[in-house]
């Protein structure tokens, strides 16, 4: 689903044409009409399915459009920790940046310069307060907070909050909002206690539910971190180290697929291609000579990625890094079917390092990195730290700080 069918302000569709975004992952697809409807929502969604842009796009766009919003604390995303409160000020950066609509984060371990100018935007007004709960807890106990605008409570990765014993604090922040709200609660698990804060906290909210699945535990996967030019003499190294005797190699594209097929070919690899360009005979053909073991070595688009019955892959590797979480689980579960073990490595170049760490998220937790064989030379260092958005830098008002220093009249809530 393209994101010009929401409907959206054109401001606010300036910052997604600039954060790149094309088309709405499914949570988006789900959540972002049901905001925009004003409905109380309780989803279930995972880092990395893209429930933070989910949650701040029809958010900034209700902002932006509607009149009577008073931009003094008018939504409050409480989150567990600084890192994440820090992440979503950062997208939240990036998303409004064509609109006037103001963010700050809010989260324990500042200095006094922080504590003084998180009072002024909290006592003055921001749109969006994004915070941790015993940080936002502390404020609204000294008294100058303005909670009587707020028209948005954002309540997100709420098992985690939940985990770390902040039950109380989240209670005693809710207790201080207006009863009038919108609520939205994301979490990636939906224990007994999350349903139970839902009932205090929700009114008749619609439930969405988007799980990836997991990879299978028994396949063992590693990434090589490499130059394009080196992945096609990588390949060749790693299927001559060892011999595996039914290996699927997936790349993104047919000419890829192509090439990399040539390529294997001519260095005396026994391998063959099967994509969309090939005649169905073809295909079966291929396909019958890759089960029936009478070819090694199978490269493909993703038109084998899901729901081809192949049992006794050893190995699969990714030529390129996957479009996303999905696709790779989908790949690398080619392997290590029938109570079999597998083997499954990717390829990452310089500019697929982003896109990698994104899959890295969803699956929650880091893919091991196998040191390249010496011969191959200078290899990319793997960067983890994530890209910052644009501007932003090491400022804690991420968004526009200037609204609440250079307009002060909004601090009367007027
Ligand atoms: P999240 O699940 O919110 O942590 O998002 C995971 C990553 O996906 C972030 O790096 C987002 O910038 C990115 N993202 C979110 N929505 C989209 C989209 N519609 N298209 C492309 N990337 C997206």
């Amino acid at each position: 689903m393209k994101f010009t069918e929401f409907g959206f302000d054109e401001r606010l569709m300036e910052g997604i044409d600039a954060s790149g975004y094309e088309n709405a992952t499914p949570v988006q697809e789900q959540v972002i009409p049901l905001v925009l409807q004003g409905k109380d929502i309780i989803a279930s969604a995972q880092t990395g399915t893209g429930k933070t842009a989910a949650f701040l796009l029809p958010l900034i766009n209700k902002i932006i459009t509607d009149p009577l919003v008073n931009h003094t604390n008018t939504a409050l995303v409480i989150v567990p920790t600084r890192e994440l409160a820090i992440q979503i000020a950062q997208h939240m950066e990036g998303l409004s940046y064509f609109t006037s609509v103001s963010s700050i984060a809010v989260y324990g371990g500042g200095d006094g310069n922080a504590f003084v100018q998180e009072k002024k935007a909290l006592s003055h007004g921001a749109d969006v307060v994004i915070c941790t709960p015993g940080k936002m807890m502390a404020h609204i106990k000294m008294g100058y907070v303005k909670l009587d605008g707020l028209k948005y409570l954002i309540l997100d990765e709420a098992d985690r909050m939940l985990d770390m014993g902040f039950y109380d604090d989240i209670m005693f922040i809710i207790n201080h909002l207006p009863a009038q709200r919108q609520n939205l609660l994301f979490s990636a698990t939906m224990p007994h206690k999350i349903r139970e804060m839902a009932r205090r906290i929700l009114h008749q909210p619609a439930e969405i539910n988007i799980s990836i699945s997991k990879p299978n535990e028994k396949i063992v996967q590693e990434a090589f971190v490499v130059y394009e030019e080196q992945k096609i003499p990588l390949i060749k190294f790693l299927l001559k180290k060892k011999d595996f005797a039914m290996v699927l190699i997936f790349c993104s594209s047919k000419q890829s697929v192509k090439q990399l097929t040539r390529d294997l070919q001519r260095a005396g690899i026994k391998a063959d291609e099967i994509h969309s360009d090939l005649d169905q005979d073809k295909r079966e053909d291929v396909l019958m000579q890759f089960k029936s073991r009478r070819l090694p070595i199978l490269i493909a688009t993703d038109i084998l990625s899901r729901g081809i019955d192949i049992d006794n892959i050893d190995l699969v590797i990714n030529y390129d890094v996957p479009h996303d979480g999905e696709d790779y689980v989908h790949r690398i579960g080619r392997t290590a079917r029938a109570a079999a073990e597998g083997t499954a490595y990717t390829f990452i170049s310089p500019r697929e390092q982003r896109k990698f760490l994104s899959i890295e998220k969803l699956l929650g937790k880091e893919v091991t990195k196998a040191k390249v064989p010496e011969e191959f030379g200078e290899v990319p260092v793997y960067n983890t730290t994530p890209q910052r958005s644009s501007g932003g830098g090491g400022n804690r008002n991420f968004s526009k700080p200037r609204r609440f220093n250079n307009n002060p009249s909004r601090g009367n809530g007027k």
